[in-house]
């Protein structure tokens, strides 16, 4: 791991108009692949990310000192995972999906079918650069598309992996990763693109649905902000405790859907905070700084913005309860819990994005609710709580993307569940069958068998059509 900013390489205009152009080409031949053929490729990017699985892990660990266990549960799981589901349901989405037709309309049959959006571009971030990477490809693959892929600059290990493994896969023509930072991303969204499918900071996100706009070209911006996690007086502050200090500080913090911040009820304040401090020695021994389990920050960009988060909350009156320390030659910033944080420190203002984890007392759950509602709508809202009517109040109350009930992040895993934001944190949802229909259009179709109700009132409209059609609009 190195602290200097080593970037992966840009890639030409020409080659990749030149690549778009063969993708626009092939779009058809791939459109109109069978549901087997489909499956063979999936089956072929899971066999090979199986056997690329010991260079993927030290690709990580060059990139930012990710454990290997960790990248086997974050990045190689959930994209294996994402395509057993898309294995198995393929035949389904592919097909056929009859809807109901009205009486108005008797005679005819109705269905929807999914087809391919034709040449999609998917950019992806640095923080699970394999799993945000490969799992919207296996969608975007399932749904028959060509696909262009621009993974962030920023884990440049990983990104040359990865171009590495989809050029052994794929031709150009079907499946192309260029590498590049925001030269290569603009000239790619110069591109009259199908669909774009980006999962990145909400900043970013604009830029990316202003391009977008240019070819109204449709979106999926699955973007970040700060997930709330609320812990009442009734939740069980042991399993609480565990489960927040895995989620918080596992990739170092560097996860979307964390909890940023965690409301906790008064009267479990300070055994909440003694409880994660238990589980944050257990998980990374009482010095996370040599224990090979904790990671590193990306770059050294990201940590001084996060030193600078901690100091200058101290500076104005936070207290550290656990950590707080660093070691800039390594970007080491040790697992950290802070309390008294100022209203307009910048902790509470820009989603965290790293191992430091604020917590705040609370007596009333109005006041969270007023609090998580005074902002933008976050990705992922968690609550921890045994008791039905608040878990019923903050869900009547708030709006999220998703979310857990006792447990954080790992909503993430279950491919039956549609993943993504609302608004500031995210236009449309990936995973699964949601993930087939962000790359899908949904043809509506409607077959006529006999003749129906509007082959008699053609015009020239008369008194006897003109009832049949007051009855249609009465009855039908
Ligand atoms: P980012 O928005 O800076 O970059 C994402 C991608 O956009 C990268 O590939 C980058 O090269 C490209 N990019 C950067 N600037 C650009 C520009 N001006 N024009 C065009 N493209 C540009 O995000 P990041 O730092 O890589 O990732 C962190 C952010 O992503 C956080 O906000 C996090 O919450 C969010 N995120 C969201 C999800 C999710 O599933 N919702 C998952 C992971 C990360």
């Amino acid at each position: 791991m190195s602290t200097q900013l080593v970037l992966a390489p840009e890639t030409s205009t020409r080659q990749i108009h030149q690549i778009f152009e063969l993708q626009k080409q092939h779009q058809r031949v791939i459109g109109n692949t069978t549901v087997a053929q489909r499956k063979e490729k999936l089956s072929k990017l899971h066999q090979t990310i199986l056997k690329y699985r010991p260079q993927i892990r030290e690709a990580l660990y060059q990139d930012y000192r990710k454990h290997p266990s960790e990248v086997d549960l974050t990045e190689i799981y959930p994209v294996t995972g994402e395509i057993k589901h898309a294995k198995r349901n393929i035949r389904e989405w592919m097909g056929k999906h009859h809807v109901q037709t009205p009486l108005a309309l008797l005679g005819s049959s109705s269905y929807i079918k999914y087809e391919p959006k034709g040449t999609v571009l998917i950019i992806s971030p640095w923080n699970f650069p394999v799993n945000l990477t490969f799992g919207p490809l296996v969608s975007a693959i399932a749904a028959g598309n060509t696909v262009m892929i621009k993974p962030s600059e920023i884990t440049p290990h990983t990104s040359a992996l990865m171009k590495q493994i989809i050029t052994e896969l794929f031709r150009e023509d079907e499946v192309a990763l260029v590498e590049g930072g925001v030269s290569t991303s603009t000239t790619l969204l110069s591109l009259p693109f199908n669909h774009i499918f980006f999962t990145g900071s909400p900043k970013i996100g604009k830029v990316v649905m202003a391009a977008a706009a240019k070819h109204l070209a449709s979106v999926t911006l699955e973007l970040g902000g700060k997930s709330p996690t609320i812990i009442d007086q009734s939740a069980n502050i042991k399993v609480a405790a565990r489960r927040i200090a895995w989620g918080k500080y596992l990739n170092n913090g560097q996860v979307c859907l964390t909890s940023d911040y965690v409301f906790v009820h008064k009267s479990k304040r300070d055994e909440f905070i003694k409880t994660v401090k238990h589980f944050v020695n257990q998980f990374y021994s009482a010095n996370a700084y040599e224990e090979k389990s904790y990671g590193r920050i990306v770059n050294s960009r990201h940590f001084d913005r996060l030193k600078n988060y901690i100091k200058e909350a101290v500076d104005q009156g936070a207290q550290i309860e656990l950590g707080g320390t660093f070691d800039k030659n390594e970007n080491y910033i040790a697992p950290t819990v802070i309390t008294n944080i100022p209203k307009d420190s910048n902790i509470r203002k820009h989603e965290i994005f790293g191992p430091i984890m604020p917590v705040y007392e609370f007596t009333d759950i109005d006041e969270v609710i007023q609090e998580i509602n005074s902002r933008e709508k976050p990705l992922a809202l968690y609550i921890f709580s045994r008791s039905k009517k608040n878990i019923h109040q903050i869900l009547s109350n708030t709006r999220a993307g998703g979310g857990c009930i006792n447990h954080n992040v790992i909503h993430f895993f279950n491919n039956a569940l549609p993943f993504g934001g609302t608004n500031n944190s995210g236009i449309g949802k990936g995973h699964g069958d949601a993930g087939f229909k962000a790359f899908s259009n949904a043809r509506g179709m409607l077959k006529q068998h006999v003749p129906n109700v509007l082959d008699f009132l053609l015009p020239p409209y008369n008194s006897f059509k003109q009832k049949i059609i007051d009855l249609a609009i009465k009855y039908f």
